[in-house]
């Protein structure tokens, strides 16, 4: 449950693209304990600010704060020192390596290019496997990740992602291209999660799942943070409803 602190704070964010401007001016928070949802029409520059946050782009301007500390200028990597994990909108697995071999990447600053671990120790091993265990993915340990169904992926990505405990994780369409009944567990398992200290900034289209799992809810449009609140504010806002379908 939120505790009323404020965990991550995004400030006057800003990033063009040539002429556009992607990110125009963004701010808003994100209170510690909160399943946060960030929501927009298409083109509004969730992505971006996602991108932004995570540290695999740089802004133009604005500040990122996460617990008091301020992280726009500090690399990927650090950010996750920082207790910051993301998942992406396509998985970012390695294919050739199974999903146990996956899960304790991150903990080997596991670099692209290198495409197997030089063994994994007892104890990671059991950290990966109750993990896998953790998602629905322990029977899966040795499956090579590039051979299983892309919500299993999702799950095995959400596993990764845990490993290195963070306290604010950003995902980018949990629920996106998967089939209902790895949506409803994504979702319980973000609760479950949520439940347990975890806090969440999710990215999604789908709205019904946005709505039953979320609060508060950010609404981007045009690069800027537009409306918040509750999913029932968000939904009887007319400029959300407008932002919505004047595109
Ligand atoms: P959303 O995730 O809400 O759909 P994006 O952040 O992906 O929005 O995109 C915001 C705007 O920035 C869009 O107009 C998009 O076309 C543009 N954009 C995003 N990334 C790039 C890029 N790498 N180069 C040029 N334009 C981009």
């Amino acid at each position: 449950a939120p505790s009323g602190k404020v965990l991550l704070e995004v400030k006057g964010l800003a990033k063009s693209f040539g002429g556009l401007r992607a990110v125009d001016g963004c701010s808003f928070t994100v209170p510690e304990g909160s399943i946060t949802g960030l929501i927009g029409p298409n083109g509004s520059g969730k992505t971006t600010v996602f991108n932004l946050i995570g540290g695999s782009m740089e802004g133009d301007g604005g500040e990122i704060w996460l617990d008091g500390r301020r992280i726009d200028r500090l690399p990927p990597w650090s950010r996750a020192h920082l207790g910051l994990g993301r998942t992406f909108q396509t998985t970012r697995l390695f294919n050739e390596m199974t999903a146990l071999e996956n899960v304790v990447a991150p903990l080997r600053d596991f670099s692209f290019g290198q495409l197997r671990l030089d063994g994994v120790s007892g104890a990671e091993a059991a950290k990966a496997q109750e993990l896998l265990d953790f998602v629905g993915m322990g029977a899966y340990r040795d499956h090579p990740a590039g051979q299983l169904s892309y919500g299993q992926q999702k799950l095995v990505e959400l596993a990764q992602i845990l490993v290195l405990d963070p306290r604010l994780i950003l995902l980018d369409e949990p629920a996106g291209g998967i089939n209902p009944t790895l949506i409803e567990r994504m979702g319980s398992l973000i609760r479950e999660l949520n439940a347990d200290g975890k806090t969440f900034l999710l990215v999604e289209h789908n709205m019904p799942f946005v709505l039953g799992l979320c609060d508060p809810i950010r609404v981007l449009a045009q690069g800027r943070c537009l409306a918040e609140g509750t999913p029932q504010e968000i939904q009887r806002d007319p400029r959300v409803v407008e932002a919505y379908l004047g595109d």
